[in-house]
């Protein structure tokens, strides 16, 4: 069998046992993750395990998400086809992909320089012409380019950053892991209404730290 065709299948079993059949609906999301090729956002001596159900190191002491928790993220924010999106924690970058396969921009801020140079790379290569790439501290967002109608953040802070909340438009939704790695750290939907905050709690998760720079 052709290597493209065995990603594919690959693929479509992830999507069936890992997405479908653990009630993810949305038909964007389904499609997305279908099409983008996820064993190019991991090393080559990860390739084989790449649409396992668990995250897979990147380098730097990072994770690719598992890709139930990439689904579950990506329904929740409810996305639309005009929205402007900004994501908190590129990594490998896969994220990224499946939220420009269905919304008009992406604004993505990494971190660490390595890995955002090897997500932009592979981006590149694939063709996307709407994602933004920003090497800096998450916990500003991009005030330039704000208000967004979502934002995801894919990597946990202690408490949810106001710089973030205030870079949400409003009707705006945010899906943001909450707490320390390995203690009760909760992923959460927030909802701005007319500048009231809702906060809905969806589940217990396990993502690695939003790093805070020591001096702040
Ligand atoms: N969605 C990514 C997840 C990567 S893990 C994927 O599936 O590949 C979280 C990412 O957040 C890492 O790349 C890490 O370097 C980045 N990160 C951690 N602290 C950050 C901060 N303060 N600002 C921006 N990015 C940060």
């Amino acid at each position: 069998m052709e290597e493209k065709d065995k990603f594919l299948r690959l693929r479509q079993e992830m999507v069936r046992y890992q997405i479908i059949n653990r009630n993810i609906k949305d038909n964007n999301v389904i499609r997305a993750m279908e099409k983008v090729p996820r064993h190019l956002f991991v090393d080559e001596v990860y390739q084989n395990e790449a649409h396992s159900d668990y995250p897979i190191p990147i380098g730097s002491g990072q994770t690719i998400s598992q890709p139930y928790i990439v689904a579950l993220m990506t329904q929740e924010l409810s996305l639309l086809k005009s929205d402007k999106v900004l994501e908190i924690g590129t990594g490998s970058g896969y994220q990224t992909a499946i939220l420009a396969e269905i919304a008009n921009e992406v604004f993505t801020v990494e971190k660490l320089p390595e890995l955002m140079q090897k997500a932009k790379k592979v981006l590149l290569e694939l063709n996307y012409k709407n994602i933004y790439f920003k090497n800096s501290d998450g916990y500003n967002g991009w005030p330039e380019e704000s208000p967004f109608d979502k934002i995801i953040v894919t990597a946990a802070p202690e408490y949810i950053p106001d710089s973030l909340i205030n870079q949400l438009k409003d009707t705006g939704i945010m899906i943001i892991p909450v707490g320390l790695t390995g203690f009760d750290q909760k992923l959460f939907k927030i909802t701005k209404l007319k500048n009231k905050i809702l906060k809905d709690e969806i589940c217990d998760v396990a993502f690695v730290p939003l790093i805070r720079e020591k001096n702040k």
